[in-house]
């Protein structure tokens, strides 16, 4: 029989057969190492119950109480029964309601002390709680994990098997983390934390553990994420001339913000050194980031590099052709687009002409820029990062020229904890400045009683020669979203009888959709009714007005980004929002609109509001997902493991040294894994 270790499947423990390891799979568990590092998601306190008397209606509860009367299961209807019995907490009774769980009502003995949790009401004097979980009185002295389970998977099984596997094996693990890291920061040994995570003596011991293991988590991630920064800037790249920008400054119809020209002149500075520029420029909507990029495009023309422009959409693709080519072509150089609707054959000799040289910048979405596009000098990269895009997209390019400098931009202000991880220490620079003469959009709240009203004011400013977007979020790529887009948008033609009133949405093919938008330029047509994939960098500064449907629908990151659609011109612009939500926390969400057009004060309440496992954690972003972390709640942490991951990699830039070389194989193996994601 082969030895038992870590690494040994789930299944060497008792109960666990094929079955329940399939379960297992299914949350990231193979292994008993896994096991053990398969965290609660919370705890259930059952140290400190409240006397019924003192419990809040409505509340959920922990109570303590002796079972005193148990009334004979009640069928309610098919398929659902409930159960009652009676508990005193030494000062009064109350009422256990317990639906459909025979189990633990039969598990329930009259005479016997629990400790209950649950729904708390109270109904003219009278005590009820509809109970959620129960253990006997002597058993309530600790917290109870509680781990996120799949079907099939009760916590008492998981609880079972981690027993036995901290019992057997936590002496057996290795701690990663270098001595002098856990002495400095006064962190708990592994095998401490492991057991404390699962089965805390008491509320300290469970912090101790937490904050041991959070910190490991940060750290571990730091260390890599740096690790692989200095390695891109440890390649090679096209070492590029300075450029005099003057010509290209003297083409445009604006002058540049100050912001602008600062971030132009961080960009030139790095395309002059011999390693690749590594750099998000991140500017609230509006800022002006597209200009920055032409910039960087034209330095990179005049030292003949041709420049690669990636875009989210299709149709931003397009507009960013324009352009490009607008500003770009009078200087002498040669953009092209690569879209989806190119036939083949077009394909191909854009191909071919790029990989000899005619063109100096070519624009795409990622996609079709990414596949097998040849370039014969590429020397820079634009990733225009929306707020979609994250650590995934941005170097898969990097294997198609020598290692070509990097721009990033992007238009979500990211607040810090979250800039902290994705770029770690990549360059930053910041347009922290709106172009001259722009006018803070003015934000309404309104309910749908008050559509009416606002399609008037909309009509007003059409008939004063402004245009107008109203979004609609409907679920993209299905037949109902179609009708739904196309009812609405018919529905408001009785309404504006001298407008052309446009539709866009997620089943258009990318050709309708560029029309669309083209004629929404042109301001041919006057409202453009649209489903989300607007959302995105569009530019059409005479529009004003921007209505969105059910806004409680929308993130927070979101709707700033359709926000910011309007206000792009001299005129005064308005959002409106309309939602029949009253929930306190849309209320909230919308409320934050209305005061505020910070972009990074809305990020950061979009990220306390959401909590961070949208942002994270998603394959999208390529990131490992975070096991324990809170990037809301943890960030002094962050910051802290993130100095001493720097410390280490200073000292020990290949964690080789005695002591490291466990953390040196952990950070390996996390690139192996995310190597499609982090290349
Ligand atoms: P974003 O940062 O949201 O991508 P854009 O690059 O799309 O912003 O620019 C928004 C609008 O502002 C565009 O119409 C652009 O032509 C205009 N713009 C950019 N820079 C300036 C400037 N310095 N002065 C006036 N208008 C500008
Ligand atoms: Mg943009």
């Amino acid at each position: 029989m082969p030895e038992e270790t870590l690494d040994s499947p789930v299944t060497i423990l008792k109960n666990v057969g094929a079955k329940r390891a399939a379960l297992y799979e299914k949350l990231g568990v193979f292994t008993v190492r896994d096991l053990l590092r398969f965290y609660p998601r919370t705890y259930i306190d059952y140290t400190d119950p409240t006397p019924a008397a003192e419990c809040a209606d409505g509340e959920n509860c922990v109570i303590k109480g002796t079972v005193i009367r148990k009334f004979p299961p009640a069928p309610i209807r098919k398929g659902l029964v409930l159960y009652k019995l009676i508990a005193n907490d030494g000062i009064s009774n109350f009422q256990v309601t317990i639906f459909n769980s025979e189990y633990a009502y039969y598990g329930l003995k009259a005479g016997e002390e629990y400790v209950f949790t649950g729904r708390f009401s109270r109904n003219v004097g009278k005590y009820q709680l509809a109970l959620s979980t129960y253990v006997p009185e002597r058993e309530s002295g600790v917290l109870r994990p509680v781990y996120s389970l799949t079907e099939g998977l009760t916590g008492g099984m998981v609880v079972n098997n981690l027993k036995e596997a901290v019992e057997r094996f936590a002496d057996r693990l290795e701690d990663p983390m270098p001595k002098d890291v856990l002495r400095q920061q006064e962190l708990c040994q592994l095998r401490y934390a492991i057991e404390n995570i699962h089965f805390p003596k008491g509320r300290e011991a469970c912090e101790i553990a937490r904050r041991r293991l959070v910190f490991e988590e940060f750290f571990t991630l730091s260390l890599a994420l740096i690790r692989l920064r200095r390695r891109e800037k440890a390649a090679g790249a096209v070492q590029m001339k300075p450029v005099d920008i003057a010509p290209f400054e003297k083409s445009l119809p604006f002058s540049l913000t100050g912001a602008q020209q600062r971030a132009i002149r961080e960009i030139l500075e790095d395309l002059q050194k011999p390693n690749p520029m590594n750099r998000l420029l991140q500017g609230d909507v509006g800022s002006g980031k597209t200009m920055v990029a032409a910039a960087a495009a034209y330095a990179a023309a005049k030292n003949s590099c041709q420049t690669a422009v990636m875009a989210p959409t299709e149709i931003l693709a397009g507009q960013h052709y324009e352009t490009f080519k607008k500003v770009l072509e009078p200087l002498g150089i040669r953009v092209c687009l690569l879209t989806g609707s190119l036939t083949p054959k077009q394909k191909t000799e854009l191909k071919e002409a790029l990989a000899a040289g005619e063109y100096d910048v070519a624009v795409g979405t990622h996609a079709l820029v990414q596949q097998s596009t040849e370039f014969c000098s590429l020397g820079l990269v634009i990733t225009d990062e929306q707020h979609r895009f994250g650590v995934e997209q941005r170097r898969k390019l990097a294997g198609k020229g020598e290692s070509p400098h990097s721009l990033v931009m992007s238009a979500t202000p990211i607040p810090r904890t979250l800039a902290l991880i994705f770029y770690g220490d990549l360059d930053l620079s910041v347009l922290d400045e709106l172009p001259k003469g722009r006018q803070p959009v003015e934000t309404l709240v309104v309910h749908s009683d008050k559509r009416q009203r606002a399609l008037n004011f909309i009509r007003q400013h059409l008939d004063a020669g402004e245009q107008a977007y109203i979004v609609c979020p409907l679920i993209e790529d299905t037949d109902s979203e179609l009708r739904a887009a196309a009812q609405y948008a018919a529905s408001l033609e009785a309404m504006f009888p001298d407008c052309r009133i446009g539709l866009l949405h997620g089943r258009m093919k990318a050709a309708e959709k560029e029309a669309v938008m083209e004629n929404f330029k042109q301001n041919e047509i006057q409202l453009l009714v649209s489903t989300t994939v607007v959302e995105v960098g569009v530019d059409v500064p005479n529009a004003t007005i921007m209505m969105v449907e059910n806004a409680e629908r929308f993130g927070l990151a979101q709707l700033h980004q359709l926000r910011g659609r309007v206000g792009r011109g001299s005129k005064k612009s308005y959002c409106i929002l309309v939602s029949d939500n009253d929930n306190e926390e849309t209320r909230r969400r919308l409320g934050v609109m209305k005061s505020t057009s910070d972009g990074f004060v809305i990020a950061q309440e979009d990220l306390k509001l959401r909590g961070s496992g949208d942002f994270f954690g998603s394959r999208q972003h390529g990131m490992p997902a975070l096991a324990i972390a809170s990037l809301t709640e943890d960030t002094q942490l962050l910051q802290e493991a993130q100095q001493a991951a720097r410390e280490l990699l200073a000292e020990d830039p290949e964690l080789t040294k005695p002591g490291h070389e466990a953390m040196g194989v952990i950070i390996t193996k996390l690139f192996d894994q995310n190597k499609d994601g982090w290349n």
